[in-house]
This record gives C-alpha cells, sequence and structure tokens, in this order.
C-alpha cells in the first residue's frame, strides 16, 4: 500500500521547516523501506497571492484524496484583509475534512529540561498527550446569540461525539502506559455528567487502559505542579483549549512541540504548534523540531511504521543532546544544520 501525502508549505518559516522535514522523511523511507506519493499545494497566504484564497479547490481536492496532511504554518503580517486571511484556510480544511481529534503531545527530555520555566525536577520526563475534542461543546452549540442585554453560548455534547474522541483517547493509551485522565466539570454541568458516563461505557471495551476522571479545575494545577502523572488526557473543546495553552509552556520554547488533527475516516492533518513566525522567516533560524516531531506523529498514526517514527523522535532529542540545537533552544545553529546533523544520524 503506497500511502499518500500532501505537504502543505504554507507561510513564513513554515516553507523552511517543511521542506527539510521532507528530505528527512525521504531518507527515513529508504532505511525502512516504505513507499509513499507525495503532493505539494499552495495553502494560506500564498494561495491568497496566487489564487485569491487561501484554500484554492485544488488543494482541498489534494487533501481530501490524501491519507496524511502535513501543515508547516500560516499566516503573516502581509495578509490584512479580515475577510480573506490565511487563517480561514485553516478553519475551512478542518471543517471540510470533519477533524473533531485534536491531538497535542508534551514531552520533556533531559536534554530539554532546563528550557521549561519551571523547575527541572518537575517537568524532566513529562511525556503525555491532551485529546481535545474539536468540532462540539460551547463554540458550535445551539441557540448561540448575543444581545444587548443577554448573550447565550451553549454547552451541548451527545454520546456519538463523546464515543469517538474516547476511542481516540483509549487508542492512543494502549500504545503508550495505558491511562486515560478524562477531565470534565462533572460536579455542575449536565455535559460532563455524560461526558464521564460515556467515557466509562467506552472503556470497557479497553480492559488494559486505566480510566482516571479529573476536574477541569484540578487538573488545570496538576499540570504545572505534576505533570509526569499523565498519560493521555481527553477533554472537551474548551477545557482542551484552555489546558493545552497551559500544557504549551512546560517544554520552553514554542518550537518544539507537535500536533495532530484527526477526522472520522478520511485524512489526519500534522503540524507545529507554533505559527509562521515571520520576525525570523527566511532567515535559517527557524527550529524544525515541532514540524519533525509532527512528521513523526504522522510516520506513527497515518503510514503505520512505529520503529521509524521512534527512530525519529529519538534523533531529534539526541539532536538537541548533543547541542546541535537553534538559537531559541540555547544554541547557535541554523535550521539548516539541524536538518543535516538529523540526516546523518538516520
Ligand atoms: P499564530 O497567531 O500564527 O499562532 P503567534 O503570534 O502565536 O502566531 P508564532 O508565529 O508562533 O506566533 O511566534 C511566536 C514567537 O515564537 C516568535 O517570536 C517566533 O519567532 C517564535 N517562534 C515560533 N516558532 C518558532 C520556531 N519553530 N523556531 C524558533 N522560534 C519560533
Ligand atoms: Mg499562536
Amino acid at each position: 500500500m503506497t500511502y499518500k501525502i500532501t505537504a502543505l508549505p504554507g507561510d513564513g518559516i513554515g516553507p523552511e521547516i517543511l521542506k527539510g522535514s521532507i528530505e528527512i522523511l525521504e531518507t527515513l523511507s529508504k532505511k525502512f523501506q516504505f513507499e509513499y506519493d507525495l503532493v505539494t499545494k499552495d495553502f494560506g497566504g500564498i494561495a491568497i497571492d496566487k489564487h485569491g484564497e487561501p484554500l484554492p479547490p485544488d488543494t482541498l481536492e489534494a487533501c481530501r484524496n490524501s491519507d496524511a496532511i502535513l501543515l508547516g504554518a500560516v499566516g503573516g503580517p502581509k495578509w490584512t484583509n479580515p475577510k480573506n486571511r490565511p487563517e480561514h484556510g485553516l478553519l475551512g480544511i478542518r471543517k471540510a475534512l470533519n477533524l473533531f481529534a485534536n491531538i497535542r503531545p508534551t514531552i520533556v527530555t533531559e536534554s530539554t529540561a532546563h528550557l521549561s520555566p519551571l523547575k527541572e525536577s518537575i517537568v524532566k520526563d513529562t511525556d503525555f498527550i491532551i485529546v481535545r475534542e474539536l468540532t462540539g461543546g460551547l463554540y458550535f452549540g445551539e441557540p448561540k446569540y448575543f444581545n444587548d442585554d443577554q448573550a447565550v453560548d451553549t454547552l451541548t455534547y451527545t454520546t456519538d461525539e463523546i464515543t469517538r474522541i474516547a476511542h481516540i483517547a483509549f487508542k492512543l493509551a494502549s500504545k503508550r502506559n495505558k491511562v486515560v485522565t478524562s477531565v470534565d466539570k462533572e460536579n455542575v454541568l449536565s455535559s460532563s455528567k455524560l461526558w464521564r458516563q460515556t467515557l466509562e461505557q467506552v472503556s470497557k471495551e479497553y480492559p488494559d487502559v486505566t480510566l482516571n476522571h479529573l476536574l477541569v479545575d484540578a487538573c488545570s494545577m496538576h499540570l504545572i505542579t505534576n505533570p509526569k502523572q499523565f498519560d493521555v488526557i481527553v477533554t472537551e473543546n474548551l477545557f482542551g483549549d484552555i489546558l493545552s495553552d497551559e500544557a504549551s509552556v512546560i517544554p520552553g520554547s514554542l518550537g518544539l512541540s507537535p500536533s495532530a488533527s484527526f477526522g472520522e475516516n478520511g485524512p489526519s492533518l500534522y503540524e507545529p504548534i507554533h505559527g509562521s513566525a515571520p520576525d525570523i522567516a527566511g532567515q535559517n533560524k527557524a527550529n524544525p523540531s515541532g514540524m519533525l516531531l509532527s512528521l513523526a506523529m504522522c510516520i506513527r498514526e497515518s503510514l503505520h511504521q512505529p520503529e521509524c517514527a521512534q527512530h525519529l523522535e529519538d534523533i531529534v532529542f539526541n539532536t538537541i543532546k548533543n547541542g546541535i540545537a537553534t538559537k531559541d533552544l540555547g544554541g547557535n545553529n541554523s535550521t539548516s544544520e539541524v536538518f543535516e546533523a538529523i540526516k546523518q544520524s538516520i
């Protein structure tokens, strides 16, 4: 089976970090002997410049027909029209592909623990994933309206919506340390009661995975006082939004963290959590780690090559440990030097 990948370099540092990552994928595929077809498409600001819209039909069509999408970053100060923004392409793709599950790993190794604003002893060896429900809850529930004397948002979840995100969390946990922590506000919210009840139900299908429940207020504390206790955290849209931003400070650099978004059957999308970093674009300064770790997730989840994924993750962290790192990590290497070192280690 030849897997299809669509590459969307986007704007700012996006093209620099994606181009090098695709070369790494090429080298890895030879070592681990797997095949893939890759097409590159315009997306974001560059697509506005060339085609008048951030998500041209041809780009969306390619994404729909692929197994995985690798995205650099979109946006920048150049695109100021509020009605035609690069970021609209991102929302469009999430909606068109029904990407309901957002996955954000937080990893702190020995070589990166000193970068964290938190104590090294607290963060060292942290390795957890937040699974955030992305298409339901307060952001989309009806009724939703704004009047001068009253405004309403509705927090609604169906059993089906909770069940499908729960399966994503349990499947990830079964391949890891086999603990799911479900985060809710069950003591006050009806939607959280259904959430907890449904998680319990789904957990029966995964007897080797332990399910814990935690209230969101407690979780926000635990996340920065004892992040090592977590394996897979699963939560609804708003709680996930807040907790994943809180988690993003743990590793100490935006340039380190990857993410993935999963749909029902269609393609999954992999992108670093950072933006297009226009202040350093085109200067060969960007840290490619977040992009490379997103590629590792893609290799594991969409190309089904777990050993290759692990190899890439190990190399990314070992390279930093060996002192080859960009400025944001306290090093003095360029993006291309980091890529070269990684390629040599494959
Ligand atoms: P967006 O709105 O697109 O999320 P943002 O305002 O959050 O963007 P980023 O583009 O993520 O901002 O950049 C924030 C800061 O972090 C910038 O100073 C940028 O240079 C730095 N930064 C982001 N990504 C990287 C990276 N991969 N390597 C080095 N520095 C980075
Ligand atoms: Mg941002």
